[in-house]
């Protein structure tokens, strides 16, 4: 039996009907940048995440540069951040000019371990950046305890980690900014690159709209204002509905630039394949992890070693990740199996060549690196069967039981 490690096309049925009628009418309206749909999935995923405000933008990585340099986050200031992530973690930090400043990870939960952060704060410092990684949330508390002790600021890289929570509260809504992707293979992925901002702070939304957009406009003038500690009458920080509402009638305010920006919007198509997806959202995540503890309870007495999920948090299980001491091995067995499984993350983020100039090297992060050489997912994915649930189990005990 072939099985995919993510198959996207399951998640299709009975939405893509509706995804196309939607998308006839957006090319009648031709309403393609800002609009309606764009409108209502902000309000939708900021009352889903629990935040005052969700601003859309092209995709995960610009949302994490634009909500750094939204809190003013600039060349030469020092961000903490976990060793073992995606790439576009530390990459985000490096782009602005500000020093990615790494953390291991605990062997439990793959996480920065929040017991490590505070040595590496210096006078420099100026955000905790944690990443809920693989959908499993971060110790919150701590962090931000950490930054509240500290004065610092707290940035969610949410982008695997769309309906988990921590102490029953989204992740999302636990900082002061937050980050989430919409690339096709997360929880919540359009058909191209997608992405969303999260806050509970009115300045702070009002900067990340004027960044992902040339800084420009009444948005542009405001976030100017704010940035440099400009103080601005209530009244005028309201929206500018006209621009809102109709983007084709023409703003003269939009060809008046206060910030050097970003071009970084979702796409209205994008819009609605998410707005499509996110009512099922609730429903994939159960069945997500129902998957995973259906592997959990069938994997137990083996050698391989299992997710763990942090205290007071609850997993969205975007990948769900094995340890094996023979991984090599292992997933050459189960791809003779026709059974795909993916490696996340090979090389820790200090030790990718880019990062080099920062100085890191082999040892200085033993668990990430640990991790690296030991870690892989196995599928799970929404409208996967039973029968290829139980394939990828039987292979795997078959595997483990011969000991090969
Ligand atoms: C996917 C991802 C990103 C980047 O998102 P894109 O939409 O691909 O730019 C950032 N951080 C983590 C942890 C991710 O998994």
């Amino acid at each position: 039996m072939k099985v995919k490690l993510i198959d996207l096309t399951r998640q299709n049925k009975g939405i893509e009907k509706g995804i196309i009628r939607e998308i006839k009418n957006m090319f009648s309206n031709v309403s393609f940048i800002m609009g309606e749909n764009v409108h209502e999935f902000e309000k939708e995923f900021a009352q889903y995440i629990g935040v005052k405000h969700a601003i859309s933008v092209g995709n995960g990585t610009d949302a994490l540069v634009i909500a750094l340099k939204a809190l003013g986050i600039k060349k030469n200031d020092e961000v903490i951040t976990t060793a073992y992530s995606f790439f576009a973690t530390a990459e985000a930090i490096a782009v602005i000019g500000a020093i990615p400043v790494f953390v291991d990870v605990k062997l439990d939960t793959y996480n920065i371990d929040e017991n490590l952060i505070e040595e590496k704060i210096t006078n420099k410092t100026r955000a905790i950046l944690p990443v809920h990684l693989f959908g499993n949330p971060c110790n919150m508390k701590k962090i931000n305890e950490i930054a509240k002790k500290h004065n610092l600021y707290v940035v969610e890289d949410a982008c695997q980690a769309v309906g988990s929570t921590y102490d029953n509260a989204k992740i999302g809504s636990l900082s002061n900014i937050a980050c989430f992707s919409f690339f096709p293979t997360k929880n919540l992925g359009c058909a191209g690159d997608g992405g969303m901002i999260t806050t509970n702070d009115d300045k702070l939304a009002t900067i990340c709209k004027a960044f992902r957009s040339h800084g420009s406009g009444s948005d542009g003038k405001l976030a100017y204002e704010y940035l440099n500690g400009i103080d601005v009458p209530k009244e005028a920080s309201q929206d500018d509905d006209a621009t809102i509402k109709n983007n084709t009638v023409y703003n003269p305010m939009k060809y008046y630039n206060y910030l050097i920006g970003h071009n970084s919007r979702l796409d209205e198509i994008q819009a609605i394949i998410l707005r499509a997806k996110f009512s099922k959202l609730k429903k994939w995540t159960e069945e997500r992890k129902r998957i995973a503890n259906y592997y959990d309870k069938k994997l137990e007495h083996t050698n391989l070693v299992l997710p763990e999920v942090e205290k007071n948090g609850k997993h969205v299980y975007h990948l769900y990740i094995l340890q094996s001491d023979k991984r090599d091995s292992l997933t050459k067995y189960l791809k003779e199996k026709e059974i795909a499984t993916g490696i996340y993350y090979q090389v820790p983020l200090h030790l990718q060549e880019a990062m080099l100039k920062y100085g890191y090297k082999v040892g200085d992060f033993p668990n990430a690196e640990y991790l690296s050489n030991r870690t892989f997912a196995i599928p799970l994915y929404v409208g996967m069967t039973k029968e290829e649930q139980d394939y990828v189990i039987n292979c795997l005990k078959e595997y483990d039981k011969n000991g090969r």
